[in-house]
């Protein structure tokens, strides 16, 4: 078992190959994906200017691991709060948790369709996210649009409310994440 930050020094070592770099860059992406890891990696991609050919631009990867990294860290800092605050609660017998456990960094603003995914940087996205807490008023949890088509995703951003379990992809989904996957 891998963890991200060696994954992730991996990216960033100029000694390697470039397709090795890119294996744990994806590594990194299966470790931290908040919108699910097809959509994160497409987000990635376009973010960074990855191109086909690695060689043309290698610092390209560099790019997205600093992204991915900055977003997780968001995600880190609120959780680390989170646990922080409990023991004190603990410590002084409360049993029930004040506020919202939030969630890990997998698909918590969970894009069915690879290529429908919110444009701003991960970090940016991610403390909204975890800003928004537990209830959303029917608003999306990562641009605050009112969803108008209950069960759907976001018709800005693409996120689906309720994540992973009810997906409307959207049309030739998974030919087009072929695609990307195969670059
Ligand atoms: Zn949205």
């Amino acid at each position: 078992m891998t963890s991200f930050p060696s994954q992730a020094r991996r990216v960033r070592d100029r000694e390697l190959p470039p397709v090795r770099r890119l294996h744990a860059l994806r590594e990194c992406a299966l470790h931290f994906a908040p919108y699910g890891f097809r959509a994160t990696w497409h987000h990635l991609v376009v973010s960074a200017r990855i191109p086909r050919r690695l060689e043309d631009d290698p610092v390209s990867l560099e790019r997205a691991v600093d992204e991915l990294s900055e977003g997780r860290d968001v995600m880190l800092a609120v959780r680390l709060a989170y646990e922080q605050e409990r023991r004190l609660e603990k410590a002084s017998g409360r049993r029930v948790p004040r506020s919202w456990n939030p969630p890990d960094g997998y698909a918590i603003a969970y894009c069915p369709d690879p290529e429908r995914h919110p444009t701003a940087s991960l970090a940016t996205v991610v403390r909204r996210i975890l800003g928004a807490g537990a209830g959303s008023d029917g608003r999306c949890v990562a641009c605050g649009t009112v969803n108008s088509r209950p069960g759907w995703a976001c018709a800005v951003c693409g996120v689906q409310p309720g994540g992973p379990r009810t997906c409307h992809a959207g049309p030739d989904a998974d030919a087009r994440w072929a695609r990307i996957w195969r670059r």
